[in-house]
């Protein structure tokens, strides 16, 4: 790494127009140590707090997060480019999120005391002391929020690194939570994967990470030496199955809506569509219709429902695999022609005929594309095909029969499953990949607890 004369610079662009926005110094080895050393320095007055006043400081934040979601809206979709609505819903969402995450937290780490032969005991759930929240782009408020909350309630400093897409959002959500919390207990750290990888060899007790497999990887490989403690929520390739006596309607529907919305770029999106042959040609037709309404243009203006992807090189990623696909013998229905002109626009996208052979139906495509296979409406067939992936995040079930749909779900391997429905997340459950989408999670009182290490104390009688 290159610590000594001119910093390296994030340049953060609008993909919407390619325009610069800011340049961002990218922090060196010796800024990232530093930062750690002053989190270190700040965690142990931070851990004597009670909880419940560190908690209360958190809510504080979240009340001041809501009232600034216009603003950082504007610099979310100037970014990254979501339409302005579901950026300003993005900070709403979670900033509305933030007290009932911190009371969740607290009640996660109460300690658990009780007598026994001779002895009484307590577990309490002490912090680890310094955590690195290393997050993405596509959810640049939601994603760092998931690590941030539970690492601070529990009594943690953070030092975070923000996603080199979205510096301001990083900067910003900084600016409010150093306003509510002591000096030194959240560090930013600015920068790309270098400054990343320098945040995951400095002197942290635990990372908690959420982006691709890849990076997943090469971080679990670089915390061995000394092992950290690891949270990974990683990328996905999720499946939704359809079959025979489905609400075709409700299915399509969702099909179109959960594989383009956030233009692809959502680490639970439908990735892969297995539609029952009987019903196939008229859930295709289905999906083509709505798939139509998702028009792309700049997030700022009225009326569009897809924003760019985020950078030039994502959109490379997407066009190269509807073009694999289309080589490998897959029908190209909607879109797949990467557009003239400024922006990284790519249009809703819809693929039939797509095979388990086929890349497009193994490697993330974080991109604007439904990819429908069809199958023979066999349960064990839907499953093999639904399972045959080394991710293992979400899925859907789409089934009249409710006997059929908890069978299917119960066999899935995937976190969280949907039956009739888009995924089976809900308020205060954990956040979990199965297989190679994650490791270990976040939410839910174990997800809260693994921000810390438990320690029992027995005391003889
Ligand atoms: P990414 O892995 O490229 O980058 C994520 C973060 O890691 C960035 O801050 C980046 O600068 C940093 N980084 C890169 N290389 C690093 C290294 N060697 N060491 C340490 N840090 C490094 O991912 P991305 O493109 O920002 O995000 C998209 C991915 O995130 C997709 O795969 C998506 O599925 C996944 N994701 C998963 C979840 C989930 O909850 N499971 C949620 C959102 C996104």
């Amino acid at each position: 790494m290159n610590s000594s004369s001119a910093p390296r610079l994030i340049q953060d662009l609008d993909p919407a127009t390619g325009e610069l926005i800011d340049s961002v110094p990218c922090a060196g080895e010796d800024e990232v140590r530093a930062a750690v050393a002053r989190a270190r320095a700040a965690q142990p007055s931070w851990a004597a707090v009670p909880i419940e006043e560190r908690a209360a400081a958190l809510e504080r934040f979240g009340a001041a997060l809501g009232k600034d979601a216009g603003a950082l809206g504007q610099t979310l979709t100037a970014e990254m480019g979501k339409t302005l609505k579901s950026a300003v819903g993005e900070v709403r969402g979670y900033a509305s999120g933030v007290e009932g995450d911190a009371e969740q937290v607290v009640a996660a780490l109460r300690p658990i005391e009780y007598d026994t032969k001779g002895q009484h005991v307590t577990t309490v759930y002490e912090p680890l002391g310094v955590v690195a929240a290393i997050t993405p782009w596509n959810f640049p408020v939601g994603m760092p929020l998931s690590i941030l909350v539970p690492a601070l309630v529990a009594g943690n400093s953070v030092v975070f690194k923000p996603s080199e897409h979205t510096p301001l959002v990083g900067r910003r959500l900084a600016e409010l939570l150093q306003a509510e919390l002591p000096d030194g207990v959240l560090e930013l750290v600015q920068g790309d994967g270098e400054t990343g990888a320098a945040l995951v060899e400095a002197d942290v007790d635990m990372i908690g990470f959420v982006g691709s497999r890849a990076t997943g990887q090469a971080i679990m490989k670089a915390a061995a030496g000394s092992l950290k403690r690891l949270v990974l929520e990683l990328g996905g390739k999720d499946p939704m199955v359809v079959f025979a006596d489905a609400d075709l309607n409700a299915a399509a529907k969702s099909a179109a809506e959960n594989s383009l919305r956030n233009t692809g770029q959502v680490c639970c999106s439908v990735e892969r569509v297995y539609v029952a042959e009987a019903i196939a040609d008229a859930f295709e037709a289905k999906v083509l219709e709505y798939a139509r309404e998702w028009t792309h243009g700049d997030g700022r203006e009225d009326g569009v429902k897809m924003g760019p992807l985020v950078s030039e090189r994502q959109r490379a990623v997407v066009a190269a695999q509807v073009d694999r696909a289309r080589e490998e013998g897959a029908i190209v229905r909607l879109g797949g022609v990467t557009p003239e002109g400024r922006g990284w626009f790519y249009p809703a996208t819809v693929l039939t005929g797509v095979q388990q052979s086929h890349a497009i139906t193994h490697a993330e495509t974080f991109g604007p594309v439904v990819a429908i296979t069809r199958f023979s409406g066999e349960e064990d067939e839907a499953v093999r095909l639904a399972n045959d992936t080394v991710y293992g995040l979400g899925a859907n079930v789409w089934t009249g029969d409710p006997a059929r749909g908890a069978r299917v779900a119960a066999r899935l391997r995937a976190g969280q499953v949907g039956v009739n429905r888009y995924l089976g997340g809900a308020p205060g459950t954990p956040w979990v990949g199965a297989r190679q989408s994650g490791y270990g999670h976040l939410g839910g009182p174990d997800g809260h607890r693994q921000f810390t290490v438990p320690k029992t104390i027995s005391i003889a009688r």
